[in-house]
Parts: C-alpha cells; sequence; structure tokens
C-alpha cells in the first residue's frame, strides 16, 4: 500500500468540493489555479463548472499547468419517462463523453438515475426494475461510443438512500453485476468508481472489490461519513471527522493494484462550503496525508 503520509503526490480534488465558497461560485479556472499553486496534480471538474469556465479554457488551463483529470463529473442519468426524454439522455451523454475525451480525463464518472422524474419532484411510476433495465440500455448504448473513443465508463454505485432520485445502482455488487453483462471480456473500457462515502456500510465490499480487480477499478472518491448528518446530499464530512475507515478500504482497492488518484470529493453547505477555498484545500491536502 503507498505511503501517503509524507506527500500528496496522488491527491486529487473533485471541484464540488470548493464550488461555492461563503455563497460565492468560485470560478474553475481559480480553482485550478489554486490547486496547481499547492502541487495538487489531478482534479475531477463537474460539466456545469467547465461550461461556465469554457471548455476550450479548461483543457488550456489543464494542460498548462500540467494536470491530470481523475475523472469527469459526470454522465449518466439514464433513465427516462418518455421518448424524447430517452434521446435527450443519450444526446446528453455524447456530449459528456466528447467532454471527457478533450480534458483526457481517466474516465467518465455515471451516476446512473433513479425513478424517472424523482429528483425534480414527481416520479413518473414506482418500477425501480424498469428504471434498472432502462439503466443498462443506457449503459450499453454509451458503451458502443466510449469504446470508439477510448474513454472508460466508471459506474458509481450511490448509497440506497439515493436510490430514487440519483441512482438505482446502489451496491458495488449491482455495479459490477452490470460490467459484467455488458463487457464480459473485461477489456477495460468499464468499471467502476469506488466512492467510500456509498459504500463504506456495505458488508459486501471487500470481496467486491476483489471481483473488480484493477480493471474495472478506474476510480477511488474519498471522503468520510459524520455523525449526525444532517442532510442527506450536502452533509459530507472531510476524512478523518467521521466513520469511515478510509485508509482500509484503500488498502483493498490497492491489493488489487489499483495505483490511481484518491479524489477528494465534498459536498458540504454549512460547514467546508462556508469557508474560504484555499484553507478548504490546505486541509485536504493535510487531512489526505493523515486520514487517507
Ligand atoms: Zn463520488
Amino acid at each position: 500500500m503507498r505511503d501517503f503520509s509524507a506527500d500528496h503526490r496522488w491527491l486529487s480534488i473533485n471541484t464540488a468540493t470548493v464550488r461555492r465558497q461563503r455563497g460565492q461560485d468560485w470560478a474553475l479556472l481559480e480553482i485550478i489555479d489554486a490547486c496547481a499553486a499547492r502541487g495538487i496534480r489531478a482534479i475531477s471538474p463537474w460539466r456545469d463548472q467547465v461550461h461556465a469556465a469554457g471548455l476550450a479554457a479548461t483543457v488550456r488551463a489543464v494542460r498548462d499547468h500540467g494536470l491530470e483529470l481523475s475523472g469527469y463529473c459526470r454522465g449518466g442519468m439514464f433513465t427516462y419517462a418518455d421518448n424524447a426524454g430517452r434521446q435527450a439522455v443519450r444526446d446528453d451523454n455524447l456530449r459528456a463523453l466528447d467532454e471527457a475525451c478533450e480534458l483526457a480525463a481517466a474516465c467518465l464518472v455515471l451516476v446512473v438515475g433513479g425513478l424517472p422524474g424523482a429528483l425534480a419532484g414527481r416520479a413518473a411510476h414506482k418500477d425501480i426494475a424498469a428504471a434498472r433495465e432502462q439503466v443498462a440500455e443506457g449503459v450499453a448504448v454509451l458503451l458502443e461510443e466510449a469504446r470508439r473513443r477510448g474513454m472508460p465508463l466508471a459506474i458509481e454505485p450511490l448509497h440506497p438512500m439515493y436510490a430514487a432520485e440519483r441512482a438505482c445502482i446502489n451496491t458495488l455488487e449491482q455495479a459490477l453485476d452490470l460490467c459484467d453483462a455488458l463487457d464480459a471480456g473485461r477489456t477495460g473500457a468499464l468499471g467502476v468508481a469506488v466512492d467510500v462515502y456509498h459504500v463504506w456500510w456495505d458488508p459486501k465490499l471487500p470481496a467486491q472489490i476483489v471481483r473488480a480487480g484493477s480493471d474495472r477499478l478506474l476510480a477511488l472518491h474519498v471522503c468520510d461519513w459524520l455523525t449526525p448528518t444532517t442532510d442527506l446530499l450536502n452533509d459530507r464530512g472531510m476524512m478523518g471527522d467521521g466513520v469511515i475507515d478510509i485508509r482500509q478500504i484503500r488498502s483493498w482497492v490497492e491489493a488489487q493494484g489499483f495505483a490511481g488518484y484518491s479524489e477528494v470529493e465534498i459536498f458540504s453547505t454549512t460547514n467546508w462550503w462556508q469557508r474560504d477555498g484555499g484553507e478548504v484545500l490546505d486541509t485536504c491536502i493535510q487531512r489526505h496525508r493523515q486520514c487517507v
């Protein structure tokens, strides 16, 4: 297992971690400058941040600073209520894929979607099995295009509390079942993003990480689970402030050969988003050394 205590060579910052500091959007190009100034070598930006900064300008900034992208957030949201929705989902995912290629991301992260309409407050139906079928279809279609472009797809299972609104794939086992169904040859085109926040509780986690193996382990996202958690989406903790044994999970993925970045991804309305962005980045570096 790699020793992270002396440097932060393998720290990546998911840029949502510092997206909105003290009520002000922190522009992506400024985030990139602040990361580079601290010797951070990788980021994982969100599409809305890239669109606001401009794709070409983001590509330039990433290249000029010699940064890597540990992933691109995100594609997915494959479930739909009608044919127009189905086409819109496909078109949007193709755009996400092309942006990921322009940015030379390590993978396109997929948050697969829940019941159609639920995120907007009104689910079109209650058939989660049907939603999962649409997800399988959506990933299959996107996978063909992803293979053509050489851009790996990383399915991110989300904690079951998000099953209705955001993702009906909720365990690593489910995600790997889909990988096996669509990419039986383990070509490297399809894998998973392991986010400790979503999977730390799962008794099958160590066995499923072994099952994934290095060719399916495309990304590792870290933060912490606070007790109590006051918001289901935006109360993620800084590493070391909660109950997740992050180093244990990292040891499991590294035992399989994973040698990529640990990507810090913290959504925190009342704590970390209320602070100066530079302070948050400095804290990420420190906790990455101590707790990851
Ligand atoms: Zn994540």
